[in-house]
């Protein structure tokens, strides 16, 4: 937490409280100096006089202590006294605060803010941390009209990170400024409407091309058998892809649906990836590949569902055959270790991924190459499930890809 104390008004209320008891007193002595002359000249012994006076002084002069010290921790004094509990209870926040001054200065950072913006020099003027100038007109705003004001502001660098900026008066003179981060809802605003658009996409593709034969087998192909022959071919590769796509789009939202109950059957890593390698062993060897598998002695049984796990490495074996097809070998492990875990990695020797797509292959319908996706009957959506089951499993997906050399897909359970 820093604490900045330019502001705080701690001394100077200090200072004030001291000059208001000077005065105070000081008009005590007049009175009681009044009061001693008019008794001594009614003719009341000085002496007396005298021991009345310094009595009622010392009685007076104890309650305005008893009043001046209760009168500390009202108003003025406790703006400041209370920044140190306030800092201690910003700290505890997990959302960005600072704490401002009327003249734009900030008093207190706390920790989540310090991340945010960086440690603050003493006293850093607001327009430091908060540069777009709509921000500091709300806050002029909220300092004006003691109204609470919020907007949305997005910070550039080093990462694009979208906040919902909310300043609001605490009193007279101190702010509170608040920021929630809002970047993961926008992503997650944006993932839907783009899978929403892509989804539409990827269905009305072979729809219109359906439409077109369906046309042409009604018009100029009506007495053309080769060319119906043919077209026929067509339409049913693209109604294929159609219910792939649906399947592989139903398989997504029932794993959604139940994303969060993780799977407890017991299943064996070694005959359920053997099983995969040998129902893909056609594919393989249409495409030229051949895949090899090496596997422990002894079972690696891990906490799964045995169908799910079936489809992961089906997905990433197919993709190794698929997309490695120019490497001609397909690498199967199972690894098992006491210490780290299961781990079934795939590798091929293929053209390889570059480096700033790797993030994105998991992501539904991110593909390097929508041609050789699509030409290699892909969806776009076999690496989104594959994670989506992971997740499940509470397991991860390590991709690693050198280009021009080959991937290697590891599971990690
Ligand atoms: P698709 O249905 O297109 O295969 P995936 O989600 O399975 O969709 O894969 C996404 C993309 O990742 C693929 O289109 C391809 O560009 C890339 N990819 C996946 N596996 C490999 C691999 N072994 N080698 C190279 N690229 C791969």
């Amino acid at each position: 937490m820093v604490s900045l104390n330019e502001e705080t008004g701690v001394d100077m209320w200090d200072l004030d409280e001291w000059s208001v008891r000077l005065r105070r007193d000081a008009l005590l002595l007049v009175v009681l100096a009044a009061v001693a002359f008019f008794a001594v000249s009614a003719g009341f012994a000085p002496v007396y006089a005298l021991a009345v006076l310094l009595l009622v002084a010392l009685v007076a002069l104890s309650r305005g202590d008893m009043q001046s010290s209760k009168a500390g921790l009202a108003e003025p004094v406790s703006q400041g006294a209370d920044q140190p509990a306030l800092a201690a209870l910003m700290d505890r926040l997990d959302l960005p605060v600072l704490l401002v001054s009327r003249a734009e200065t900030v008093l207190l950072q706390n920790a989540s803010a310090e991340t945010l913006f960086g440690p603050l020099p003493e006293g850093a003027p607001v327009s430091a941390r908060l540069r777009a100038p709509g921000l500091l007109d709300m806050l002029r705003r909220v300092m004006e009209s003691g109204e609470t004001d919020e907007l949305d502001y997005v910070e550039r660098i080093p990462v694009t990170r979208a906040f919902r900026v909310r300043a609001t008066p605490l009193d007279a003179t101190r702010f509170v400024i608040t920021f929630t981060d809002r970047s993961g809802l926008q992503r997650m605003d944006q993932m839907r409407t783009d899978f929403v658009a892509n989804a539409s996409h990827e269905l009305r593709t072979p729809l219109a091309s359906l439409r077109g034969f369906i046309e042409t087998l009604q018009g100029p192909a009506r007495s053309d058998p080769k060319a119906q022959e043919r077209f026929l071919g067509i339409m049913l590769d693209q109604v294929t892809r159609m219910s792939r796509l649906v399947d592989d789009l139903l398989s997504l939202s029932r794993l959604e649906i139940k994303s969060h109950v993780a799977p407890d059957a017991k299943v064996d890593l070694v005959p359920l990836v053997g099983h995969v390698i040998a129902t893909l062993q056609p594919l393989a060897e249409s495409l030229g590949v051949t895949v090899t598998f090496s596997a422990p002695k002894e079972p690696v049984p891990i906490r799964g569902d045995r169908d799910e796990l079936q489809q992961v490495f089906e997905n990433l074996i197919e993709n190794a055959c698929k997309y490695g097809q120019e490497g001609k070998a397909v690498e199967v492990d199972i690894r098992a270790d006491a210490e780290t875990g299961a781990e079934v990695s795939i590798t091929d020797h293929g053209p390889g991924i570059e480096a700033q797509h790797v993030p994105r292959l998991t992501e539904r319908f991110y593909r390097v190459n929508v041609e050789a996706s699509r030409s290699k009957k892909g969806t776009g959506l076999g690496l989104a499930i594959v994670k989506h089951i992971l997740n499940r499993h509470k397991a991860r997906l390590v991709i690693t890809s050198e280009p021009g050399k080959g991937s290697r897909f590891s599971v990690r359970f």
